[in-house]
């Protein structure tokens, strides 16, 4: 079985928008056997969604679409699924109320633009939308699989998780490829790759993004019985470098360990510019694990919000473990926190304080503080990002008791 992949949106042809979706789409298909052939995107232009649709069903066995199908887009996904299959659109009056009772709850009132939502071809069933209104469609098609699915990032993995995935898996029985992820953090790819010599190959491959390292272990479903043994090997090599596994995230396992230790965290942030902090409250249950976030970007705000001695600054400058330590012990006092994370470092793109991409990140708490001094490449956003993730890797190595580490 090979599938293809169609995202609508001119957004997308304007490079207004990166075309994510296509890349989760396409892993997640990878994952159960059915590999991805073509991409295609495609502007709102029913007449060109459809040439590309029709073209699609002509080569391939699965046809995933994205985007267009909400009522700010007039249906055109819908009227070209219609067009390239001849199949009439039906409204489906069982989804018509299903989408009533959730306009309902949400105190609005329904128009008849979202009633078009409703709006399926003929023989079509719709795929359930657990967050969001528009629901997707799912057509048997002389033989070939086509999935519609709404453009909105959230809305559109939720559906590929409770539907297409399984779905296909079912279909595809034996042949499905089994995957498991273990993340790791602190490490960069190519002495991550070092550690796993000899391991790498077929079944194993590592992929790096801002400051993560991915390990992908993965085997057909009838010759899987070697991946435990595998991941045995891979963990026992890494350690505490790997952090999770899945669809996990730094944030979240750090969340968790601060939970089960009872301690509450605040975090003093500098060239992070409260990136960090939105990370930490991005995970749900937040309130129970953070007190407060400091952005205190000039050396001033550092003296006067965070209580940053001016002669520490003066002798070690802004970007210093100093600095860092001072940033820390002024936040976990002012929140009034068990544990306090700062960042302070030269983001880009001119060197101001320090040599770009140098960074500094201090820890505080009850009994003790540590910092640790790193360099990396990259842009500013990219610099920014991957210091959160150094940040909250240490954090997450001194919660293991592990401070040494990562
Ligand atoms: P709605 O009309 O209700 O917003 P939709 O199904 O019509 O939903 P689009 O309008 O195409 O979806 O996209 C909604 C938003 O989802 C876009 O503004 C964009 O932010 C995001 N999005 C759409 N397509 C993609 C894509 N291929 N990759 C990443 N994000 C996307």
């Amino acid at each position: 079985m090979i599938a293809e992949v169609v995202s609508v949106g001119s957004e997308l042809l304007a490079g207004q928008i990166a075309n994510t979706n296509a890349r989760y789409i396409s892993e997640a298909l990878a994952g159960v056997g059915v590999p991805v052939m073509l991409q295609t995107a495609v502007g709102d232009d029913v007449g060109q969604i459809e040439r590309v649709l029709r073209a699609a069903l002509g080569r391939a066995d699965v046809v995933v679409v994205c985007g267009g199908l909400g009522p700010t887009h007039d249906d055109l996904t819908r009227e070209a699924v219609s067009a390239a299959t001849g199949r009439l659109l039906e409204r489906d009056a069982g989804l018509v109320a299903g989408l009533e009772r959730r306009f309902a709850r949400m105190g609005r009132t329904m128009s008849p633009s979202n009633r078009q939502q409703a709006d399926v071809p003929a023989g079509a069933v719709s795929i359930d939308n657990p967050v969001g209104t528009a629901p997707g469609i799912f057509l048997e098609d002389e033989g070939r699989l086509v999935y519609v699915l709404p453009g909105v990032p959230d809305e559109m993995e939720a559906m590929m998780r409770g539907f297409v995935l399984p779905d296909l898996s079912v279909r595809t029985g034996g042949s499905a490829i089994v995957t498991r992820t273990l993340r790791t953090a602190g490490i960069p790819e190519s002495d991550l790759a070092d550690r796993l010599a000899g391991v790498i190959g077929p079944n194993v491959g590592v992929y790096a993004s801002e400051g993560e390292v991915r390990v992908c272990l993965t085997a057909p479903a009838s010759d899987a019985g070697g991946l435990p043994g595998l991941e045995r090997e891979v963990r026992t090599r890494l350690g505490s470098l790997v952090y999770g596994e899945g669809d996990t995230t730094l944030e979240r396992v750090v969340s968790g360990l601060l939970r089960q230790r009872g301690l509450r965290l605040a975090v003093a942030e500098s060239l992070t510019g409260g990136m960090l902090a939105s990370r930490i409250v991005g995970v749900p249950g937040a309130s129970d694990i953070f007190v407060a976030g400091y952005v205190a970007y000039s050396a001033r705000a550092k003296i006067r919000d965070l209580g940053v001695p001016p002669d520490v600054i003066e002798r070690h400058g802004l970007v210093s473990t100093e600095t860092a330590v001072a940033m820390a012990l002024g936040a976990r006092a002012r929140a009034e926190a068990d544990v306090a994370l700062s960042t302070t470092g030269e983001a880009g793109p001119s060197p101001a304080e320090a040599a770009v991409g140098r960074v500094c990140v201090g820890l505080s708490w009850e009994g003790g503080d540590a910092a640790w001094t790193f360099g990396m490449g990259g842009g500013r956003e990219m610099i920014r990002r991957r210091t959160c993730t150094y940040a909250l890797n240490r954090l997450r190595l001194w919660l293991l008791g592990d401070p040494g580490l990562g």
